[in-house]
């Protein structure tokens, strides 16, 4: 298990009696103003992923490895804004990125993969974000419904090949969702699962041509939930049934006692990730 920054021994919050302009952030826009120039982006807007943009990543990732995910929010938000985007699945680490950017990056475009197969309760968790933080979160929809999307694979893909459903419902979309963007925000852990343990606080993700930034890559479960409780940020009523990480309905049980947090996603099934993590 990760240990928490000594730097996370202060309380985790924003607060309003604090001016975003405190010395870190100020020193932070010094260097970004003195040590980088604007990335390099192709006639369409791509990124183009230079040796100093590849330098640039490597170094704030080591300098922000022991900051709080306010500190890494402001660095993301001053150096990419407005080609700074988040996807979220409404879940207790996403929320709490919300509940950060709702101070630190109030105009951030945060969209939601909406593959149709949401619970109702993940649906309704985007009115509550936007009735708490006036953030409308965008729903990036297939091209195709559920219904249409059955139809032509003669039933439910899920059940027979979940990659493919997830890479037509999910990957596609997001695809085109971070067109014209420099970077996203991701949610993960990296105590959520091997496969997550090395994430980068800032990395490359070559499958989407986007920096991607963790600010919670050094956090805990404990950290998110005494967040959530302190704030009263909204969360997923579902989390209180037993569903440790949800997904898409199809594919997400509650876990049983003892059981890996993301055990109840695509069980039975050798899969772990949808594919949006994975290079
Ligand atoms: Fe399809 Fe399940 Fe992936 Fe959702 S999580 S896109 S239902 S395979």
């Amino acid at each position: 298990m990760n240990q928490a920054p000594a730097l996370l021994a202060e309380p985790l919050t924003f607060r309003r009696d604090r001016p975003l302009n405190v010395a870190p952030v100020a020193a932070t826009r010094v260097a970004v103003e003195t040590a980088v120039s604007e990335p390099q982006q192709t006639s369409e807007g791509k990124l183009v992923f230079t040796d100093e943009l590849a330098a640039e990543i490597q170094r704030e990732s080591e300098r922000l490895e022991g900051a709080s995910p306010e500190e890494i929010l402001r660095w993301t938000v001053e150096r990419f804004a407005p080609k700074f985007t988040m996807a979220t699945a409404f879940g207790p680490e996403g929320m709490v990125l919300i509940h950060m950017l709702a101070e630190i990056g109030p105009d951030t475009p945060i969209f939601n993969l909406d593959t149709g197969y949401q619970f109702q309760e993940t649906l309704e968790l985007r009115e509550e974000v936007k009735r708490r933080y006036g953030i409308a979160v965008e729903m990036k929809r297939p091209l195709t419904t559920v219904e249409q999307y059955e139809q032509q694979h003669g039933g439910p893909v899920y059940r027979t090949n979940p990659d493919q459903c997830c890479f037509d419902r999910k990957v596609k979309v997001l695809h085109e969702a971070v067109l014209g963007m420099h970077a996203w925000a991701s949610a993960i852990r990296r105590d959520q699962s091997p496969d997550r343990a090395k994430v980068p606080i800032v990395g490359w993700d070559k499958k989407f041509g986007l920096v991607k930034v963790s600010p919670l890559a050094n956090w805990t479960k404990q950290q998110v939930w005494g967040l959530i409780t302190k704030h009263n940020i909204p969360y997923n009523p579902l989390h209180d049934q037993g569903y440790t990480s949800i997904g898409c309905w199809p594919c997400t049980r509650a876990v049983l006692l003892g059981e890996d947090e993301r055990a109840g996603r695509w069980s039975g099934f050798a899969k772990t990730e949808c594919g949006l993590h994975t290079s």
